[in-house]
């Protein structure tokens, strides 16, 4: 094992390749070492991605309603999770979704649809969509995230425009069962495996705070580095009301960031997105996390609200990164930001409660 957090990052450096005992150790970081670690990780980040943040927008195709029954998701099979419920958007809708988003500062949009995976109607679909959005921004990332994909999908995705596909692992193979009955562990590699072999770049990644032990995150995380994934979104569990993980708490912030670095220490140079949750449960370290995780989505999640996408690029500014090719620079919205001074008008001298 590495001496300390410095002696492990040069060790990344040099090229090795993480051992469960270092990973076991990132993640049993005590509290007092949590900032050196981020800084020793912070030092892969910056050799792969210098100061750029890469800025991701979702585009909801198709809310709730999915036959599959994930555990943790509120659109799955039986959810009373009151999310917005609605079938494959219309075409101009969804354009204007994405516009919005890249208009924002997004450089990669992601549309997701709920579901199985996609029929053939809905990958001509999906086509006829990426065709238009291209023709208007032809430097845009599209990623496809339609389920688990049937021979000769991924193909046809790649064949119209599509850059990634996402499809994450979410969890350790030895609890998919748990957490997911009506697919297996083994279906969603295939589906990763084969948009990686048509030329689509693979996004995949995993959520934490389901209950899984230190091994089980490691799991996943070693489990992605052999698929190669090329982004992997961390994702901080959102325990909706209505399904089964409702009430779950288990993470804390600087838990979280023992997670991002461990994703960082495992893939020096993928994109590690700090993905839904972050707000919930990063709270006032996310601009901490910028120092581990390369990427981040913009405002809303699919059936969540995350915090202002302005609150995003202010943070990114303010925490000394920059927007990868996007149509803004953060450093400009953040300069062109007037602060304002709240009077008081609560507390002493006043009827109404105080700020305690
Ligand atoms: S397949 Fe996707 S949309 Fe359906 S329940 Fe699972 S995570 Fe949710």
């Amino acid at each position: 094992m590495a001496a300390n957090w410095n002696d492990l990052a040069d060790q990344q450096l040099g090229g090795a390749v993480l051992s469960r005992n270092d990973a076991r150790a990132i993640l049993a970081a005590p509290d007092e070492e949590v900032m050196d670690l981020v800084a020793a990780g912070a030092r892969l980040r910056r050799e792969h991605f210098g100061d750029w943040v890469k800025v991701n927008y979702l585009v909801n195709l198709k809310s709730g309603l999915c036959p599959e029954d994930c555990g943790y998701c509120s659109q799955r099979l039986g959810s009373e999770a009151d999310v917005l419920k609605y079938r494959w958007l219309p075409q101009e809708e969804a354009l204007a979704q994405a516009r919005a988003g890249i208009e924002g500062g997004a450089s990669r949009i992601c549309m997701v649809a709920s579901g199985r995976g996609p029929s053939a109607g809905d990958v001509e679909r999906f086509a006829e969509l990426v065709d238009e959005l291209k023709a208007e921004h032809p430097h845009v990332e599209v990623c496809a995230c339609l389920g688990l994909l049937r021979d000769g999908q991924a193909e046809m995705l790649k064949a119209a425009g599509v850059d990634a596909y996402n499809h994450n692992l979410n969890t350790a193979e030895s609890r998919y069962a748990e957490i997911c009955s009506t697919h297996t562990y083994d279906d969603r590699v295939q589906t990763v495996q084969r948009a990686k072999q048509a030329g689509l770049s693979p996004c995949s990644g995993l959520i934490v705070g389901m209950g899984e032990s230190d091994d089980e995150v490691i799991d996943t995380l070693f489990a992605l580095r052999e698929l190669d994934s090329d982004s992997i979104p961390v994702n901080f569990l959102m325990p909706f009301d209505g399904t089964p993980l409702a009430g779950t708490s288990l993470l804390t912030p600087l838990r979280c960031l023992r997670i991002l670095a461990l994703a960082r220490f495992t893939c020096p140079d993928r994109e590690i997105r700090m993905a839904g949750g972050r707000e919930m449960h990063l709270r006032s370290l996310q601009p901490v996390a910028l120092h581990l995780a390369n990427s981040l989505f913009l405002g809303d999640y699919l059936t969540s609200e995350g915090q202002a996408a302005a609150a995003d690029l202010e943070m990114i500014a303010d925490a000394g990164f920059r927007v990868r090719s996007s149509g803004h620079d953060a450093g400009e919205i953040a300069a062109a930001r007037t602060p304002e001074v709240a009077l008081r008008r609560r507390g002493a001298g006043t009827e109404l409660a105080p700020n305690a």
